[in-house]
C-alpha cells in the first residue's frame, strides 16, 4: 500500500500525535496530540513533509493521487464542522498552515479564510449576519493569497507589500488609525481594489474555485520551504534541506467576528525569568497575526479575566493541561470565535537562559520531571546568562536621578547592554564587523533583520509585546532585549529616534549611546557601567548574602544535581591565585593548566626574564635565572595555598622566548643597560631569535632542550614552594606538565631534569611532596606514539589548541578568512578551534588515549585546550573516557553540567540497549526514565545546535572585523 500522506485530526480524536514531528511538522503534531487529549482545536488534516519532498523530488509538480487525497480530507472536515467548502449557504473556510519538524518563526507561509469568493462572502455575511465581519474576512484572503500564492509579496525590504499599501490609504481616506475601524463598504472596496491590483500585476483574474485555490495554495507553502528567508535561516541553524514542510489544513475560526472574539498568544510560564505565571497578550475582534504584527497594542492575558471570565478560566485549565501533559513550557496559539475558545498550536516554548534554570528547577521540585530531566533540559550555554553582568544600580539610580532615564518597554530579554544606536539590521553587521557595540532599535524587527540582530548587544523596539519576534529572538541568541517601548518612534531617513519623555521630546541620532537594561524594562541616555551578577556576587565577590540571591540558589541547586550525576571532573586554567580563588568559587576540583609564562609578565619579573633571554653564556643565563627563582616560587606558593589538596597541573616555559622581548627603543636601551651590553648587541640578539613561524618554531619542551637551566628553575620553584605549603601542613600535589611533545625522548630529557630537582629539593629541605611529571599531548606525533611517550609519563593533558591547529595544519591566529568561507560553504560545521573536530583531531585524541592506557592502564588524562568548555567537546571528552576537562573559571559551571549531560545521555543509551537485549522488567522501568531523559538530553542538545548557530553568525561578524582591522 502507498504511503498514508494526509492525516486528520478533529473532535476529540486525531490519525497522529505528538511523536510525529518529522512526519506532520512541529505544528501538525501539536494539533493531533491537543485533538487526542480533549483541548478544543477546529478540524483539520496534515500532509506530511514526504509529500513536500516528493514535490520537490517530481520537479515541483502536485503529486500523483494527491488532489484526490485532498478532496477527500475536506469531505471529513465538513463532516466535523456541519459546513461545506464552496457552499455559499454555510461555508467551510480553512487556512493552509506551513510546519516544518522544528519551528522556523516566520520563516514560511500561511493562507488563512481560504474558500471565500463572491458567493461564500456572501453567504458567510449572511450566516452570520456580520457582513463587516465576512468583509474583514474576504480582503485579509485576497491580499494574503496574492502575496504567498500568487507571488506578490515584494521581494526587497525598501518595496512595499502592495496590499498594505491600499490598506494604508483606506485608512488615510477614512480618516481612521485601525483596520478594525473600516466600516462594511471600505472592506467591500478593498476586496475589489486588491483583486484589480492582483489582475494588474499578474495578468490573470483571482481563482474562484475554492478547490482551485485550496491546491495552489498547498503548493505555494511547499515552494515556500525554498523561500530565501528559509534557506538562509536553515543553514544557519544547520537543518537539512530535505526535511520538508508539511502542510495543515484547518477550519477556519473567527477572532474578527466581533467584540466577543478575539486572537492571542501566551506562554504557560514567563519566558523571559521563567516565573510560574501565565504570560501573554490578546487582541479582541482581530485575526491571526495581528497580535505579533504589533498593527494595535495587545491586551496582557490577566486583564482577559475581567473581560471574559469564562474564557480565561478556560485557558488557564488549557494552560495547566498542557504543561501537565507535554511536562514542559508551552508557547500556545489561541482564538476566540463569539465566546467559545479554540487552540490552534502548541510548541515547547522558547525561554531565556534565566527563564530555562528557573523552570527546570521548579519542575523538578513540583515533580513533573526528574532531577535528570531537570538537567537535561538546559542548555549549559544557557548558564552564561546567569553569570552576565548587570547593571551597577548605584550608577543606573545616579544616571536616573541626572534625567537619563528615556523610557520604559517591556522586559523581554535580562541582562545589561550598553552600545551606539543603529537602526537598521544591515548597519548593525556592519558597525560590528568595525569593531563596535551596537544596539539595534526599531520600530519592530523582522526575521530579515537576524544577522544584524546577531551582530548586537541588544535589541530596543517601539512595537510588539513579550511574544514579537524581537522578543523571541532575544530569548533565543541570549541577547538582551527590550520590546514595546511605546515612547519611542523612529525616522528611518534622517536616522534619528525621537523619545516622547514627560518633559517633552528628546531625539537621539545614530552613533549615540544608549543603555538598556532587559531585567526592568529600562532605556538610559548614555554608557552605564555594568556590575557583576548575582550569582558572582555571591560567589566571587561574596559581597552578597546567598539567602538574599533567588537567582543564585537556582544556580546552586542545578549545580549540585549536575555534580552527582557526572563522572567527568572538573579543573580551572588559572595562573594567579585570584583566578585560583575564582575557579574554586565556580566548583573547579583542580588546577588543569597553570601557564608560568604569564607570571613572567608580573611585577619586577619581566627584567631578569629578558636579561635571561638575551644572555651569551650559561653562566649569564644562571645568573638572571637565580633573580627569577624566588619570584616564581612565590608565585606558585600562591597559587598551592589557593588550591589547598586540589591538584595543580604547572606547565614548564611554552612560547618562543621573543614574545618577551622589548618592542620598542626604550626598552632596548633600558636592557643593555641592565645587562651592561650595548643596544647594537640585544637589537642584534633580538633579531637572531625572530623565527619565520613561531608558532611551529623554538618553543614548548624544545625551549627546555635547548636550555635546561630554565626547567631546572622552574622545576626549582614548584617544589621549594610546594614544600613550603605542605610544611603548613596542607596536602600539595603538583603535577609538572612538559609542552609540546612529540617523542618519548625530549620527555625523557625533561623529566628527568625535573625528578632530579625534586630529590635535591628533597633532600636539602628533609621533607617530600607527592608529585607527577606528564606531557602534553598537542602535536600529531605525540598523539601516534603515546604509548611510548606513556613509558615515561604519569599523565596526559591534551592540548587542543594546538592540536587543532597542527592537525589542520592551520595557525589559530589566522583563521579569520578561513573560518568565514569555511562555515559559510559549510566545509566545516563548526569553528575547529570551538568545537573539537571529532573525525580529525577527536581520532588522534582516541588513539592517544588508546596509545597510553595501553602502557598504563589507570594513566590521568585530561584537556586544557579551550575545548574543555565547550558542551559538545565536553561530550566527547566523556565519551573517549577522560578524567577531567579544564577550562576558565567562568566556564567551569557549563562544563559542570555538560559533563552531567554526557553522563546521563550515556546512561540512558546503555539503558536502551539494555531493553533490547531483553534484560529484566526491573531494569526496563529504569531504563525507561534513562531513556526520556537521554531523548531529553537529544532536545537539549538540539536547542544548543540553534544557540551555537547565533554564536557562529556572531563569530563570523567578529572574524570579519578582525580581517577588516
Ligand atoms: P506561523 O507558523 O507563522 O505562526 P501559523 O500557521 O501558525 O503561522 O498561522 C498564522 C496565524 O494564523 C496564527 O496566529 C494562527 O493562530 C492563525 N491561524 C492559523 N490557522 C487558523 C485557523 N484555522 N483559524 C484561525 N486562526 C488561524
Ligand atoms: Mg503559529
Ligand atoms: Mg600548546
Amino acid at each position: 500500500m502507498a504511503q498514508k500522506r494526509i492525516y486528520t485530526f478533529g473532535a476529540g480524536k486525531a490519525d497522529g500525535n505528538k511523536d510525529m514531528k518529522e512526519l506532520l511538522g512541529g505544528k501538525g503534531a501539536g494539533l493531533a496530540e491537543m485533538s487526542n487529549i480533549g483541548i478544543p482545536v477546529p478540524p483539520g488534516f496534515t500532509i506530511t513533509t514526504e509529500v513536500c519532498t516528493e514535490y520537490y523530488r517530481s520537479g515541483k509538480k502536485l503529486p500523483k493521487g494527491l488532489d484526490a487525497e485532498i478532496r477527500a480530507a475536506i469531505k471529513k472536515t465538513e463532516a466535523l464542522t456541519g459546513k461545506r467548502f464552496g457552499d455559499p449557504s454555510n461555508p467551510l473556510l480553512v487556512s493552509v498552515r506551513s510546519g516544518a519538524r522544528v519551528s522556523m518563526p516566520g520563516m514560511m507561509d500561511t493562507v488563512l479564510n481560504l474558500g471565500l469568493n463572491d458567493a461564500t462572502a456572501a453567504g458567510l455575511a449572511q450566516r452570520s449576519g456580520n457582513p463587516r465581519f465576512a468583509w474583514d474576512s474576504y480582503r485579509r484572503f485576497v491580499a494574503m493569497f496574492g502575496d504567498v500564492v500568487l507571488g506578490m509579496k515584494p521581494e526587497r525590504k525598501e518595496d512595499r507589500d502592495p496590499f498594505e499599501e491600499l490598506l494604508e490609504r483606506k485608512k488615510h481616506q477614512r480618516g481612521v488609525k485601525y483596520d478594525s475601524e473600516l466600516p462594511e463598504a471600505a472592506l467591500r472596496e478593498l476586496v475589489k481594489e486588491f483583486k484589480a491590483e492582483t489582475k494588474k500585476r499578474t495578468g490573470k483574474d483571482f481563482p474562484d474555485d475554492v478547490h482551485e485555490q485550496l491546491v495552489a495554495a498547498v503548493l505555494a507553502v511547499f515552494r515556500s520551504w525554498e523561500n530565501d528567508r528559509a534557506i538562509a535561516y536553515r543553514k544557519m541553524y544547520g537543518y537539512p534541506s530535505d526535511w520538508g514542510t508539511a502542510v495543515s489544513v484547518q477550519s477556519m475560526v473567527f477572532g474578527n467576528m466581533g467584540d466577543d472574539s478575539g486572537t492571542g498568544v501566551a506562554f504557560t510560564r514567563s519566558p523571559a525569568t521563567g516565573d510560574d505565571h501565565f504570560y501573554g497578550e490578546f487582541l479582541v475582534n482581530a485575526q491571526g497575526e495581528d497580535v505579533v504584527a504589533g498593527t494595535r497594542t495587545p491586551q496582557k492575558i490577566a486583564e482577559m479575566e475581567a473581560k471574559w471570565p469564562e474564557i480565561a478560566h478556560q485557558l488557564e485549565d488549557v494552560r495547566r493541561k498542557l504543561e501537565r501533559h507535554y511536562k514542559d513550557m508551552q508557547d500556545i496559539e489561541f482564538t476566540i470565535e463569539a465566546g467559545k475558545l479554540y487552540v490552534l498550536q502548541t510548541r515547547t516554548a522558547k525561554r531565556t537562559g534565566l527563564a530555562a534554570v528557573r523552570i527546570a528547577v521548579d519542575m523538578a521540585d513540583e515533580k513533573l520531571i526528574t532531577k535528570e530531566q531537570a538537567l537535561a533540559r538546559i542548555d549549559p550555554e544557557a548558564l552564561n546568562h546567569l553569570l552576565r553582568p548587570i547593571f551597577d544600580s548605584d550608577k543606573k539610580a545616579a544616571a536616573v536621578k541626572a534625567g537619563k532615564l528615556l523610557a520604559k518597554g517591556l522586559p523581554a530579554g535580562p541582562g545589561a547592554a550598553s552600545g551606539r544606536l543603529v537602526f537598521f539590521a544591515q548597519d548593525a553587521e556592519a558597525w560590528r564587523a568595525r569593531g563596535e557595540t551596537v544596539i539595534l532599535a526599531r520600530h519592530e524587527t523582522s526575521p530579515e533583520d537576524i544577522r544584524g540582530m546577531a551582530a548586537s548587544e541588544g535589541f530596543l523596539t517601539a512595537f510588539g509585546g513579550m511574544t514579537s519576534h524581537a522578543a523571541l529572538v532575544a530569548r533565543q541568541m541570549g541577547k538582551v532585549a527590550i520590546v514595546g517601548c511605546e515612547a519611542l518612534s523612529f525616522d528611518y531617513h534622517a536616522r534619528k529616534m525621537k523619545v516622547a519623555t514627560e518633559k517633552g521630546e528628546r531625539t537621539l541620532s545614530e552613533g549615540d549611546w544608549v543603555s538598556i537594561d532587559g531585567s526592568t524594562g529600562e532605556v538610559i541616555e548614555g554608557k552605564l557601567e555594568t556590575r557583576p551578577s548575582e550569582v558572582v556576587q555571591v560567589l566571587v565577590e561574596k559581597s552578597r548574602d546567598p539567602k538574599d540571591a533567588p537567582v543564585y540558589q537556582e544556580f546552586a541547586k542545578i549545580m549540585g544535581w549536575a555534580d552527582a550525576a557526572r563522572r567527568l571532573k572538573v579543573r580551572a586554567n588559572a595562573d594567579q591565585p585570584d583566578q585560583a580563588t575564582t575557579a574554586i568559587a565556580f566548583g573547579a576540583q583542580g588546577i588543569g593548566l597553570c601557564r608560568t609564562e604569564h607570571m613572567f609578565f608580573g611585577e619586577g619579573k619581566i627584567g631578569p626574564m629578558r636579561e635571561m633571554i638575551v644572555a651569551e653564556t650559561t653562566e649569564a643565563r644562571r645568573a638572571a635565572l637565580s633573580k627569577l627563582l624566588p619570584l616564581q616560587r612565590e608565585d606558585f606558593r600562591g597559587i598551592f595555598e589557593a588550591m589547598g589538596s586540589r591538584p595543580v597541573t604547572i606547565r614548564t616555559i611554552d612560547p618562543p622566548l621573543h614574545e618577551f622581548l622589548p618592542q620598542d627603543e626604550k626598552g632596548v636601551q633600558a636592557l643593555a643597560a641592565a645587562t651592561g651590553s650595548s643596544v647594537e648587541k640585544i637589537k642584534k640578539r633580538i633579531e637572531e631569535l625572530h623565527e619565520s613561524n613561531p608558532m611551529l618554531g623554538h618553543r614548548g619542551c624544545r625551549l627546555g632542550i635547548s636550555y635546561p637551566e630554565i626547567t631546572e628553575m622552574q622545576a626549582r620553584a614548584i617544589f621549594e614552594a610546594a614544600c613550603d605549603v605542605a610544611a603548613t601542613g596542607t596536602k600539595v600535589e603538583p603535577e609538572v606538565m612538559i609542552p609540546l611533545v612529540g617523542s618519548r625522548k625530549e620527555l625523557d630529557d625533561q623529566a628527568a631534569i625535573v625528578r632530579r630537582v625534586a630529590d635535591e629539593v628533597f633532600a636539602a629541605r628533609k621533607a617530600k611532596v607527592r608529585y607527577l611529571v606528564g606531557t602534553m599531548i598537542e602535536i600529531p606525533r605525540g598523539a601516534l606514539t603515546a604509548d611510548e611517550i606513556a613509558k615515561t609519563a604519569e599523565f596526559f593533558s591534551f592540548g587542543t589548541n594546538d592540536l587543532t591547529q597542527t592537525t589542520f595544519g592551520l595557525s589559530r591566529d589566522d583563521t579569520g578568512p578561513v573560518l568565514a568561507a569555511y562555515l559559510e560553504k559549510d566545509i566545516w560545521p563548526v569553528d575547529p578551534f570551538v568545537s573539537i573536530d571529532r573525525d580529525g583531531v577527536g581520532q588522534l585524541m582516541k588513539i592517544a588515549a588508546k596509545g597510553g592506557r595501553s602502557t598504563k592502564p589507570d594513566l590521568k588524562l585530561g584537556i586544557c585546550g579551550e575545548h574543555g568548555g565547550d558542551p559538545s567537546s565536553v561530550e566527547f571528552c566523556h565519551q573517549i573516557g577522560l578524567d577531567y576537562v579544564s577550562c576558565s573559571p567562568y566556564r567551569l559551571p557549563i562544563a559542570r553540567l555538560a559533563a552531567a549531560q554526557a553522563a546521563l545521555k550515556e546512561s540512558g543509551a546503555r539503558a536502551a540497549r539494555g531493553k533490547a537485549n531483553g534484560k529484566p522488567a526491573r531494569a526496563m522501568r529504569n531504563g525507561r526514565a534513562v531513556k526520556a531523559a537521554a531523548a531529553a538530553v537529544g532536545a537539549a542538545i538540539a536547542t544548543r545546535a540553534v544557540a551555537r548557530a547565533g554564536r557562529k553568525v556572531a563569530k563570523a561578524a567578529a572574524k570579519a572585523a578582525r580581517r577588516a582591522r
